[in-house]
């Protein structure tokens, strides 16, 4: 997914951290087979978010796939913005629409936080990785496989207990 923002910037939270955010929600919801209506999301921040004459802190769009925030939230605050909007945009509930959204909003909530953290953690690290692996390594010597891809991580493997024949 990619994700458009306007040129209005949150005042709490960094760029990064609305990258990672907004990444995390969408990985979140598409794991889960659920997917907005474009392959673009706009994002729109303001000072202020007025819809029927009220102010909210934020609104989403679903025929367009955009969504508003406001743009001076907390972190935290930020984060169930964004979560609440982007499931307004990637499940249209038929009834009781509100209740349903906040309700997963809260649930997909700590998850959501988790995984943007892991984001947000190494953005330039892996962008210098990204934009560096497209620098030409050929000119010292001819193609092969770098062995350094089998080493292992040291990772903990969570997923084990879905495998076919475990208990
Ligand atoms: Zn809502």
């Amino acid at each position: 997914m990619r994700f458009k923002f306007n040129s209005v910037k949150p005042t709490k939270v960094s760029k990064e951290e609305i990258r990672a955010i907004c990444h995390a929600c969408d990985t979140i919801l598409s794991y889960h087979g659920k997917a907005p209506t474009k392959n673009v999301i706009s994002v729109n921040f303001k000072t202020k978010v007025v819809y029927k004459g009220k102010t909210w802190a934020g609104l989403a769009y679903r025929q367009i796939a955009e969504f508003e925030a406001k743009k001076s939230l907390p972190y935290e605050d930020m984060v169930t913005t964004i979560l609440h909007e982007m499931i307004h945009l990637y499940i249209p509930f038929s009834d009781k629409i509100e209740k349903k959204t906040s309700t997963l909003t809260a649930k997909l909530k700590p998850d959501v936080v988790r995984l943007a953290n892991i984001l947000v953690e190494n953005t330039y690290k892996r962008a210098a990785y990204v934009a560096h692996c497209s620098i030409s390594y050929g000119k010292v010597d001819e193609d092969h496989y770098d062995d350094a891809q089998w080493k292992r991580t040291g990772e903990d493997r969570k997923g084990k207990k879905y495998q076919r024949g475990s208990k």
